[in-house]
């Protein structure tokens, strides 16, 4: 009897309602990441992401604060769609990345990272990006529409290059997380013409003075892009398929 009562109290059915559509939405968030990086995640329980070397990850973690510095840190599964992307509204949606499933679908370590990535041509300058989970495929598609684009805009040209580059390991700066940009998965375009929100606060004025026609090319790729954040960085995009709009 009194396990039982002890299994009660640790189950979902002893959440609150608002939790239970909590744990709901980190299941839903599951069943997307496990379609946009099916090789890496085995399975969704009613409480775990479970990746294919059997760690797991939390659907749903009721005592994580629902601020973007702490699912950032430390997050659940619902933490990574806790945001909406794209909606038109500041925030820092994307900014909560699960490291164990970049580490085992990109690489654990350095070395690991630089044995799957491999070189391409963007636009003339040598990157090199990684060919994991579809990844190096999505980036040759952005080239191949970024190529067109400015062929009708050679205007846009100055946007893309020199980019600033993508592979590097480190970690994002004042913090312990690795960037995007560590697993060989994130783009850097022309630092000339980007902002960054630490350089100055005005988010109205660097969402809407970036050249859209870049933005959509990568969206359409399954990348997300750097200025919608809050925390924006315009230069920025980065390949996260569970991101994509599939309609
Ligand atoms: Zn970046």
């Amino acid at each position: 009897m009194k396990k039982k009562f002890v299994f009660f109290l640790f189950s979902p059915l002893f959440l609150y309602p608002k939790e239970i559509s909590f744990l709901e939405k980190g299941k839903n968030a599951c069943f997307i990441l496990q379609k946009s990086y099916p090789e890496s995640i085995k399975n969704c329980s009613d409480e775990f992401l479970i990746l294919s070397d059997d760690r797991k990850i939390l659907l749903y973690d009721s005592l994580l604060k629902r601020d973007i510095e702490s699912m950032a840190s430390n997050p659940d599964v619902l933490s990574v769609f806790y945001f909406p992307y794209n909606q038109g509204i500041k925030n820092d949606a994307g900014r909560a990345r699960l490291y164990p499933l970049l580490e085992i679908t990109y690489g654990k370590t350095k070395k690991e990272v630089q044995k799957n990535l491999k070189k391409l041509d963007f636009l003339g300058q040598t990157l090199f990006f990684n060919i994991k989970n579809g990844a190096y495929n999505a980036f040759q598609k952005i080239i191949l529409k970024l190529k067109k684009l400015i062929q009708k805009k050679p205007e846009l040209k100055k946007y893309l290059l020199p980019a600033a580059g993508t592979f590097s390991y480190r970690k994002i700066s004042g913090t312990d997380r690795y960037s995007a940009h560590s697993f060989g998965i994130a783009v850097d375009l022309n630092v000339k013409y980007s902002d960054y929100w630490l350089w100055h606060k005005d988010w109205e004025k660097q969402t809407y003075s970036y050249p859209v026609e870049i933005v959509k090319i990568f969206e359409s790729e399954g990348f997300i892009w750097g200025g919608r954040w809050e925390h924006f960085d315009t230069m920025h995009f980065e390949y996260r398929p569970e991101f994509q709009k599939k309609d």
